[in-house]
């Protein structure tokens, strides 16, 4: 008999149709076939704009503590963010990638494997450093210029090599999930590395050449290494999307790319992602509030639930996250109930009915 294990996992639903996804990927869990073993025990919590408004704080400390003190991992909607600034109020889940030190930002991007260009990539985004620290300063050029103004692009060695390790690891559990028999146009494991060292040689060359020493480990011997400067990926990315398994980037690139790479799939209601540290997940729809559609019941539950099956990824659960991907996969090739985002009419509940039953 399989030993059971019980994860406790924290719910963050947020504002607007996050609280309309997130209990999809609680019921997702909770189906799951008793035979994988697992036991999953949720706590609710609370964060987004809908909490600052009731307590002054968008980010309550009780939420920080209970994520860090009691929880294996967590998933969390989305929080509205306000069109005009709010005194007081900053973003919940930057807040908590810092708090928590969630330093990569995992992105999957996959289509289904009969679409007329098949995708199945994942983007993994350094997300503490390079022009992110927000060191920037602004002053009078002495030389006819006028204002000028300079930020800090700061790279590490330590996080160049833990976000390429990543990678690898990223890639090699991929293999594992076709293995489990879930779709895939890849047949081996491959992570790209982005970066721009033909210009930025000092920077750019550092996170290159540290990626490369993270992924030569004998461990990663299975992995096949590449690299390309980010402009040229960027037109691969769009004229060849198919060429990419893994692509790992130093911060900025990896936010415009895995924008970049989410529009090629269709909505942004089947894009998940997953915010990763040490040992913590937190797994997140890429898409906002979507106020737009917010109480009607329709949204697209999907990028909840690959998001929860990314937590489970990283919880080293890949048996339990494959069977999520495989049913997801199934509703969407069979394309029958589909929400409105997608030409279809099917509600939320249709959706997440129609994917439990695959399970
Ligand atoms: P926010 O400020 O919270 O980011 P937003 O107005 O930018 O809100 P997004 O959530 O980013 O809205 O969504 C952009 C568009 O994509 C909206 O038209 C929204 O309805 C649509 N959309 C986003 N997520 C989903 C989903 N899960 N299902 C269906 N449509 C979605
Ligand atoms: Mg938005």
């Amino acid at each position: 008999m399989a030993s059971s294990r019980l994860l406790k996992i924290g719910l963050i639903p947020g504002d607007g149709i996050g609280r309309e996804v997130i209990p999809a990927g609680r019921r997702i869990l909770e189906a799951l076939p008793s035979s994988l073993g697992l036991k999953f025990e949720f706590v609710d919590l609370h964060a987004g704009f809908q909490t600052f408004e009731k307590t002054g704080a968008a980010l309550p400390d009780k939420t920080v503590d209970v994520l860090k003190s009691d929880c294996h991992g967590a998933l969390f909607g989305a929080v509205s963010s306000p069109s005009t600034a709010v005194k007081g109020y900053s973003s919940p889940i930057v807040a908590l990638r810092k708090k928590l030190d969630l330093y990569a930002n995992v992105r999957p991007v996959k289509t289904v494997m009969n679409a007329a260009k098949p995708i199945d990539m994942v983007i993994v985004r350094e997300n503490t450093e390079d022009l992110y620290v927000k060191e920037e300063k602004t002053y009078d050029a002495t030389d006819g210029s006028g204002k000028v103004a300079e930020a800090i692009k700061r790279i590490s060695q330590k996080a160049s090599y833990r976000i390429a390790a990543m990678a690898g690891e990223i890639a090699l559990r991929r293999q594992k999930i076709r293995q489990a028999g879930v779709p895939s146009i890849h047949k081996g494991p491959l992570v790209t590395i982005t970066h721009k060292s033909n210009v930025l040689s000092q920077t750019d060359g550092l996170f290159r050449s540290t990626a490369r020493e993270a992924l030569a480990l004998a461990k990663f011997n299975s992995v096949e290494v590449e690299e390309q400067i980010v402009d040229s990926m960027v037109y691969k990315l769009f004229r060849q999307p198919e060429a990419y398994d893994v692509i790992v980037a130093p911060n900025l690139y990896g936010d415009i790319l895995s924008d970049g790479a989410a529009a090629l799939v269709g909505s942004l209601g089947l894009v998940p992602s997953a915010n990763v540290g040490e040992g913590f997940a937190i797994g997140e729809p890429c898409h906002g509030s979507a106020p737009d559609i917010m109480g009607q019941g329709i949204a697209n539950p999907i990028a909840t639930l690959r998001s929860t099956a990314l937590m489970l990824e990283f919880l080293n659960e890949e048996e339990a996250a494959a069977k999520i991907y495989a049913a997801v996969d199934a509703n969407l090739s069979e394309g029958k109930l589909l929400s409105p985002d997608l030409g279809g009419t099917a509600k939320t509940e249709d959706v997440v009915q129609d994917i439990l039953r695959r399970l």
